[in-house]
């Protein structure tokens, strides 16, 4: 049996079923390795270890009346951009650095409704901007398989803890790769719903028309078991969609016959590493074995423009949600000025990072007067046409496999001062939210002993058919198991 800090969600459910383990003492083992291991990875912006032990004898006082679900006292991580009542919420941000919510976010309240274990909350790159968690103004995750490389971006936090063992499991989000990126660089297993099948009431707002909050798990099946807990319907959120939850664990399934798969070409881009191509190819190779029907040369032409429609439409919808930090509200405010735009001004100069600020510049200039249409009505366009295209693909395809991201974890404070490179890191993963879609990252490979995450990208409210083909793979090999020596 696994170290009980590296327990599955299902692993150890059936141990808390049968009474072989108490929450309490599950929780006390999280609790342990996050004390050991919270000096290295710095994944953690606050552990909640009263709140856990509480809800853990909560938990325990349920599973002894039988009243089990599957998430029942198991210990999870939540990203710090979602609203958790009473504890701290900061985005990783000066703006929030003292925010207690009066609320909790949608997805927490399902957890809690579970009987699950809020462990604590974790580091993230500000306002979820970035790539490598090296954004966060608080401090700077390392990564649990290299500690001088990133853990990737923006739920970092999320992804290290969950390879880690600091967490059973975690919750993220993923506007532009945000889950799929760190949990391919961290070697867990992260999807990224279809936009409106998780409710985003109580996730703090970042570019609302792409972010979607998601599991980061140690495997498929309790990235299935999560997705049950969260998904659905919210009249608190307007783009939630009212489309029934089917039990995601039932999809999974060993075999792949009949599945048409599609290689977008576009996706293998120049400057991608050689071994994660490799990886990839191999991978695919495997999922053909399996049974699935691979056609190689499939084309998304408008791909390439991804990155900008992407850096056009996130920093505009930014820069009018954080107009909302203005001192004035809630969040840091400026108190030494003399008049009211001072305030406002300071308030935002010393609350706000580098990237945010150049985000919501970004953004508030692509939706000027003279600006409007020559940039973001622009990027709305080839929004559409990207949308238009994976919609052909999918009469073809069951699913589109691609790398989760070009590189493997490249080290800390490589890419801080260019931007633009940093943005490459989330080439494979933008289009994806761009056009609304499910896409899970899995571990496939290693290089030089550093993760290689695969995408799988399916058709809207098709995360069935992306698990089913994650869990075939996972079935058929050791990737997942390998865990970070630290
Ligand atoms: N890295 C991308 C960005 O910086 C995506 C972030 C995300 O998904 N939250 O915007």
């Amino acid at each position: 049996m696994p170290n009980h800090n590296q327990l599955t969600i299902h692993q150890a459910h059936r141990l808390l079923e049968t009474r072989q383990l108490s929450s309490v003492e599950l929780t006390q083992a999280i609790i342990e390795r996050i004390h050991q291991l919270e000096p290295k990875v710095h994944a953690l912006v606050t552990v909640t270890e009263e709140l856990a032990l509480s809800q853990a004898q909560h938990a325990d006082k349920l599973i002894a009346t039988g009243n089990i679900s599957p998430l029942t006292g198991i210990p999870m991580l939540i990203k710090d951009n979602m609203c958790t009542k009473g504890i701290r919420t900061t985005c990783a941000s000066k703006m929030l650095e003292n925010f207690v919510p009066p609320y909790d976010a949608t997805v927490v309240e399902k957890l809690n409704g579970c009987g699950a274990v809020v462990i604590g909350k974790a580091n993230m790159d500000e306002f979820a901007m970035g790539s490598s968690t090296e954004n966060s103004a608080l401090f700077t995750t390392h990564n649990p398989w290299d500690l001088s490389r990133v853990p990737g971006g923006s739920s970092g936090g999320s992804a290290t803890a969950v390879a880690a063992g600091e967490a059973i499991c975690a919750l993220g989000s993923d506007t532009g790769g945000s889950i799929r990126q760190p949990a391919g660089f961290c070697n867990v297993t992260g999807l990224k719903p279809t936009y409106g099948r998780v409710s985003r009431y109580g996730l703090v707002a970042f570019a609302s028309s792409l972010d979607q909050i998601g599991p980061l798990t140690q495997d498929v099946t309790d990235c299935a078991l999560v997705l049950n807990a969260i998904a659905g319907y919210d009249p608190r959120d307007s783009t939630s969609v009212p489309q029934p939850i089917p039990d995601y664990t039932r999809c999974l399934n060993a075999d792949l016959n009949g599945l048409r798969l599609g290689i977008p070409r576009e996706y293998f881009v120049q400057g991608m590493q050689a071994e994660v191509a490799a990886a990839i190819k191999a991978s695919i190779s495997k999922l053909e074995e399996l049974g699935a029907t691979v056609d190689w040369e499939v084309f998304l032409p408008s791909t390439p423009y991804a990155l900008a429609v992407y850096y056009i439409i996130a920093p505009s919808e930014a820069s009018a949600n954080l107009a909302r930090y203005d001192g004035v509200k809630y969040g840091f405010s400026y108190q030494d000025a003399d008049t009211m735009w001072e305030a406002m001004e300071k308030t935002r100069q010393y609350g706000f990072g580098a990237e945010v600020k150049r985000r919501i510049m970004l953004g508030t200039y692509a939706l000027s007067a003279g600006y409007y249409d020559a940039y973001y009505l622009k990027a709305q366009k080839v929004r559409t046409l990207i949308r238009q295209e994976f919609d052909q693909a999918f009469e073809r395809f069951d699913a589109l496999i691609t790398p989760t991201s070009p590189t493997v974890p490249f080290k800390i404070g490589e890419k801080v001062d260019d931007p633009l490179q940093m943005y490459l890191s989330d080439v494979c993963t933008l289009p994806i939210n761009i056009a609304g879609l499910p896409a899970i990252s899995i571990p496939a490979g290693f290089a030089d002993g550093l993760p290689i995450g695969m995408q799988i990208i399916g058709k809207p409210f098709a995360e069935e058919t992306i698990l089913r083909i994650a869990y075939a793979y996972e079935q058929a090999t050791e990737w997942h198991k390998r865990k970070p020596q630290i």
